[in-house]
């Protein structure tokens, strides 16, 4: 069932919907797209509002999770669905910033975000506690893995159906990480762009609450916590300069939309932050369109192992783009050996094991310090959006392997040794 109006509780702070082109306001209901002009919509905030009720106390006082922040948060409940998402480390690099020469770099660890390690269970879990306020009974998706896994999950735990869409050529551990928590699971032979033209035919026959279409107002405003976290862990300071990956640009526009309602509310000193977002080669219509200065995305099609943001027609592409421009930041894309090569630098620096996509950030990272275009002395901020384990095809035949030995002592020397030689072997190589 679905009902066209929100309730709203006294004190929420959440207004309406109103379209990002023309201006058009609507009511809190599940809608997407300007009736006027086509554009999308966004949650509007009474911020005299929270300017007035929200202190860093009041923030601190709530639960360790994206909840803390609810007053941003388009939710009238006062019990959303809270299953410990947000709140990830943000931890201070020395081995990764030394090795690319940055002084002041930090990394926003959301490989291990809760429950389904990827940042998307910050978006469902406004999505999800904004489709039960809205009465829907069943919740869907259109997704690149990491989506449906984060629906499928908080699905069961709210106790909503879940159906979930997927292009049927995902990684393993990205099927397997939704079919656990028995959604109906739809494999679409085709692409992400594919997926999401069905889905929106769907949404309209079906009156489902899709968290990323119908419903794509309200998760998208979950990515703010993203911006706020850093913000509070950084003592509630901004940082100087920040690097993200680019899917549908959604993630990256929110960060954004994040820091400046902090700074509007008065919880952060106002300040320039450089945005910088990062893509696969295979699939880069953003970085395209930032590098030719244009105003208009050019649809491709995904060809990388960086499925997950692998969107080729980014639905908040030119948000994006106007970001970077406006900021002084960049967008830069890296092909798949940068990006393989990215995830075992995080992993052989930091100790953190991130997917094709947080690989792809730390590429775009390094490809961006090489060309001088982060300055060393900037405190910045790596977004690590989602966990290796999801995504072993893609490093398989480029990491060793384990040495097999009896379990004997001479057996385990002559292997050490023999370890040893073939390192000291490969230093020559790349000595000479
Ligand atoms: C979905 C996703 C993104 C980017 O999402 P958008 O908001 O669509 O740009 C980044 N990283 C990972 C791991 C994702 O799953
Ligand atoms: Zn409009």
């Amino acid at each position: 069932m679905q009902a066209t109006t929100g309730t709203q509780a006294a004190t929420a702070s959440f207004k309406n919907l109103k379209c990002k082109e023309c201006g058009a306001e609507y009511e809190l209901q599940a809608s997407h797209v300007c009736e006027f002009c086509f554009g999308p919509l966004e949650v509007t905030y009474d911020y005299s509002n929270l300017r007035n009720t929200v202190t860093r106390q009041t923030i601190q006082a709530g639960p360790n999770s994206i909840w803390r922040y609810r007053k941003f948060l388009p939710v009238a409940s006062e019990n959303p669905i809270d299953v410990g998402t947000g709140m990830t480390p943000l931890v201070r690099s020395h081995r990764l910033a030394r090795r690319l020469g940055l002084k002041k770099l930090y990394i926003k660890n959301d490989a291990v975000n809760m429950p389904t390690l990827s940042f998307k269970d910050r978006v469902v879990s406004v999505a999800l506690t904004r489709a039960k306020e809205l009465g829907f009974s069943t919740v869907s998706c259109a997704s690149t893995g990491n989506l449906a896994n984060s629906t499928a999950a908080i699905a069961a735990h709210a106790g909503l159906d879940c159906c979930v869409f997927i292009p049927a050529d995902l990684e393993a551990g990205k099927i397997l990480g939704s079919l656990i928590y028995s959604p109906t699971l739809m494999a679409v032979k085709g692409n992400y762009d594919q997926v999401n033209r069905l889905c929106s035919e769907v949404a309209n026959t079906h009156g489902w609450g899709f968290v990323n279409i119908n419903l794509r107002p309200y998760y998208s405003e979950g990515s703010k916590t993203l911006g706020f976290e850093v913000a509070e862990q950084l003592g509630w300071e901004l940082p100087d300069h920040i690097v993200a990956p680019l899917a549908s640009g959604s993630l990256f526009t929110k960060i954004y939309k994040g820091f400046n309602e902090f700074t509007e509310v008065g919880l952060v000193e106002g300040k320039k932050v450089r945005f910088s977002g990062a893509q696969a080669e295979g699939c880069s219509p953003i970085y395209k369109a930032f590098k030719e200065d244009r105003d208009f995305i050019e649809p491709v099609k995904p060809n990388t192992i960086a499925k997950s943001i692998a969107i080729g027609n980014p639905a908040d592409g030119i948000y994006a783009v106007e970001i970077a421009k406006k900021t002084g930041g960049n967008i830069e894309a890296v092909n798949d050996t940068e990006i393989i090569e990215g995830m075992k630098l995080l992993a052989e620096t930091e100790g953190i094991f991130t997917e094709t996509a947080g690989g792809t950030t730390i590429a775009v990272l390094k490809k961006l310090v090489e060309a001088g275009k982060i300055d060393p002395e900037e405190t910045t901020v790596a977004y690590i959006t989602g966990n290796g384990l999801k995504t072993q095809e893609a490093v398989q035949g480029y990491i060793g392997e384990p040495l097999t030995i009896e379990a004997k002592l001479d057996s385990f020397e002559t292997a050490l040794e023999r370890s040893r030689t073939l390192e000291r072997l490969e230093w020559q190589q790349v000595l000479v």
